[in-house]
């Protein structure tokens, strides 16, 4: 047992000293490019929208609002991970048609979910940014996968990654060409069950202290709780996070996947004026 045990740490020391991630190797910040929207410069990116893609009316109306409040991105999933099979699995390519769409209208390029390497040619072509999850985290062949590609990847950290594993994951992609990758830190499992997880904050000076690559943070699968997504969002600006991906829903109440997380229009209008102010504080600026 204890023999395994020394030959997986040495081999984790060993895959961790020709990380590319690693400051030493690469001093400079990496600048991740979706469109023409840059994560890791002056300005903290807001990604906004509702946990699943439900319908045309649904994503429009929410997408223009939060575009209007200075959302940068709309994120939304069309491809689904969720707990129980008999949960909404999400409208697939549909979905997908609906975010292209919406995105030409409102002007904002779209993130979304890839679950499995026989998704990534799809969602490829509607998508300008590829989403890996926090459950796939540790799936190698997806992560090498999406770096084969050449479009932006937002990695989720693992709910129960160490920063060495979510930094090694970073790498897989990293080593196939892609240097595209944004880190977000969306909480991990602890013993604590008052929130969904416990947003770990301290990854986001962690990971800006190891890796050249922009770090967001999402604070609505982080608490789980809506009410608690500003203080959250507020305490990731002022670590130093290069930005925010947080569920928006023009009617939380009616959505169909983690409406009890999900801020209204109206809040989402409110957490921007706060997070401006935050950001001048912090040397940032939310445009
Ligand atoms: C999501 O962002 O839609 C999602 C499922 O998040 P996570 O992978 O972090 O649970
Ligand atoms: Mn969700």
């Amino acid at each position: 047992m204890m023999e395994t045990k020394i030959n997986s740490d040495q081999e984790i020391i060993d895959c961790l000293a020709p990380m590319k991630t690693v400051n030493k190797t690469k001093p400079e910040p990496a600048l991740v490019k979706v469109k023409d929207i840059v994560i890791g410069g002056p300005e903290i990116i807001i990604i906004a929208g509702p946990c699943a893609v439900e319908s045309m009316e649904q994503l429009a109306e929410t997408a223009v609002s939060v575009s209007k409040n200075r959302a940068k991105i709309l994120r939304g999933g069309a491809f689904k991970p969720r707990s129980s099979p008999y949960s909404f699995q999400g409208l697939g390519e549909e979905g997908l048609k609906m975010l292209r769409e919406v995105s030409i209208r409102t002007g904002l390029p779209v993130v979304t979910e890839v679950m499995d390497t026989r998704q990534i040619e799809v969602v490829c072509q509607y998508a300008d940014m590829l989403q890996v999850g926090s459950r796939n985290m540790h799936n190698y062949p997806l992560l090498k996968e999406v770096g084969m590609t050449r479009k932006p990847v937002l990695l989720k950290r693992g709910m129960m990654a160490t920063i060495e594993e979510f930094l090694l994951a970073a790498e897989y992609i990293l080593s196939q060409g892609n240097d595209q990758v944004v880190l977000c830190e969306r909480g991990i499992r602890t013993f604590e069950t008052s929130t969904r997880n416990t947003l770990d904050l301290s990854a986001v000076p962690m990971l800006k202290h190891l890796s050249h690559l922009p770090v967001i943070v999402d604070p609505s699968h982080g608490t789980g709780l809506n009410w608690m997504v500003p203080a959250m969002a507020k305490a990731a600006v002022a670590a130093g996070a290069d930005g925010l991906i947080m569920e928006v829903h023009y009617k939380p109440e009616e959505a169909l996947c983690d409406g009890q997380q999900s801020l209204s229009l109206p809040e989402f209008a409110q957490l921007m004026q706060d997070l401006k102010r935050i950001a001048q504080a912090v040397g940032r600026q939310i445009l």
